[in-house]
């Protein structure tokens, strides 16, 4: 979830308005709706959500009746586990409050080299929008199949790579074997992704000559 307005921190930025064009402007009205329902569902479906069940009978019928509900689809994908809604790229259940809590990047791997960043400069709470697969100019990917929540830091060390569900990898690409035949993972037809049936993940980062 992306923040467009700032609280009153110490330090006062002035960063003008927000700049680009986001997803949802590219999508028809319709995608755009179904999106928003499904992520309203997905709210609902956090722990410690604010929702009571009765709220969800409506969005599951419009969710039905699109054929967009579909559990086991969305537990193989890792955006629900245990019957919450979970990040796919690290599989962690999802709590309602991280859709809201501004993200620290103090408690984040890889924090220690970096500089220190201005308070509430990274406008970003620790759950955003996740897209499976990476938005490109040249597809429309904002689609109610591709979207989700997830964490801000697995996003950003996704980058542009496909979040490739594991069974998905399993079934088609390479088992990645090492030492005494031990299995690491299966690696993703396209090379940026392996991932083992225990949780692991490793993503490419770059490119060689
Ligand atoms: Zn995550």
């Amino acid at each position: 979830m992306r923040i467009f307005t700032l609280g009153s921190g110490q330090l006062e930025k002035n960063e003008g308005p927000p700049q680009g064009i986001f997803a949802t402007e590219y999508a028809d009205e319709k995608t755009n709706f179904l999106c928003q329902t499904l992520l309203v569902w997905l709210i609902m479906k956090t722990k410690n959500s604010k929702y009571s069940s009765q709220n969800i009978d409506h969005i599951e019928a419009i969710l039905t009746d699109e054929k967009i509900l579909d559990l086991s689809a969305l537990t193989k994908k890792g955006i629900i586990q245990e019957n919450y809604t979970s990040c796919p790229l690290c599989k962690k259940i999802i709590e309602y409050e991280q859709l809201h809590k501004m993200l620290e990047l103090d408690d984040e791997d890889g924090r220690a080299n970096a500089a220190e960043q201005v308070s509430e400069s990274t406008r970003s709470t620790e759950v955003n929008l996740f897209h499976m697969k990476p938005l490109l100019y040249s597809s429309l990917e904002h689609t109610p199949v591709n979207i989700c929540w997830g964490h801000a830091v697995c996003n950003t060390k996704l980058g542009q790579i496909e979040c490739i569900p594991v069974d998905t990898l399993i079934s088609t690409g390479d088992e990645i074997k090492i030492n005494n035949n031990e299995s690491l993972g299966w690696l993703s037809k396209d090379k940026k992704m392996i991932r083992s049936s225990n949780g692991d993940t490793w993503i490419k980062i770059s490119n060689g000559s």
